[in-house]
């Protein structure tokens, strides 16, 4: 197999892309699929500050270093949820990371914040995974806001997209769909946030950090099997192994032709409101405090 730039002996297969690359070429593919989607989405310029979103996990990582490789001015927020090894992992592998590619860190303790997840999901009676989600949209955007930085940016790759993708078509949910995409505008209190690998999978990411030598770690979350979005994930894969390129096809086409029907369904009528205690926007009714706040003052109560 030669690579299809410059007929040397390839390294990776893209059976989706029906092409194949050494190494050389293969990180020239990936930053010129980065590019393309930071140019053609708008999604932000050398001039704004960027906060990445940094887990630990091959994503993450990947955005990071090639954002930093193109000179774009970084910061990495690391969010620790005090899962065990989980977390543990998660945490030394982001610091590590970020010292050696001299990307400035900064990092939210959810224990010291009184937030652990396992004593949130022992006190709090919803599906761990949701509250989870809320309450680290809560932080990005929080520490986004409180830190200048105009753009949030998180790993989310194409493999992420097309799962949500296929969850909202299984719950004809029009709102999500409506505003599903790689870039969410900043308004209202919420920090612009962007994908900039929703053309890449996970493969290809993977790919990226195993030529560029970079160590990621990845010790799974307790909870994290139970999670619709696994479950999808395995059953898109399944599709992918008989009908190569299936999944990007599903996105692109939706973002193209599907979405644009649901936009004219956006629900225009929410009202959102700052949260009385932390400031930020929420849509609670009758001045109530924000999903976060109200998890924080639970836990605070059951203590
Ligand atoms: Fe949080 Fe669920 Fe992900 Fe675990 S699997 S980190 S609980 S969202
Ligand atoms: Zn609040």
């Amino acid at each position: 197999m030669k690579c299809k730039r410059c007929k040397a002996p390839a390294v990776v297969a893209l059976p989706s892309h029906n092409t194949a690359f050494c190494k050389e070429c293969y990180l020239i593919f990936f930053a010129r699929q980065v590019e393309r989607a930071i140019h053609t989405q708008k999604m932000f310029s050398k001039d704004d500050r960027l906060l990445v979103a940094i887990s630990g996990g091959k994503d993450s990582l990947a955005i990071s270093w090639q954002l930093k490789q193109f000179g774009y001015n970084v910061t990495g927020l690391h969010l620790d949820l005090g899962i065990g090894e989980s977390s543990l992992v998660a945490r030394t592998i982001s610091e590590r990371f970020c010292n050696q590619f001299d990307i400035p860190l900064e990092v939210v303790e959810f224990a010291s914040e009184g937030l652990a997840i396992p004593a949130v999901r022992d006190t709090v009676k919803r599906p761990i995974c949701s509250v989870c989600g809320q309450l680290k949209r809560h932080f990005f955007n929080k520490m986004a806001v409180e830190g200048g930085y105009t753009v949030l940016i998180t790993g989310h790759n194409m493999d992420d997209e097309v799962a949500r993708l296929f969850s909202n078509v299984m719950a004809w949910d029009a709102t999500y769909l409506a505003g599903q995409g790689p870039v969410l505008p900043g308004e209202h209190g919420f920090v612009r946030k962007v994908k900039p690998l929703y053309t890449l999978s996970e493969f290809e990411t993977a790919n990226l950090c195993f030529l560029a030598g970079i160590e990621y770690g990845y010790h799974p979350c307790p909870y994290s099997k139970k999670a619709s979005f696994t479950i999808y994930k395995n059953l898109l894969n399944q599709l992918e192994e008989i009908q190569p390129g299936r999944k990007r096809s599903f996105y692109q086409k939706f973002l193209e032709h599907g979405r644009p029907h649901f936009q004219h369904t956006e629900d225009k009528t929410t009202v959102l409101h700052p949260c009385p205690q932390c400031g930020f926007p929420t849509s609670s009714c009758n001045d109530e405090p924000c999903g976060a706040c109200r998890i924080r003052e639970y836990m605070r109560q059951t203590k």
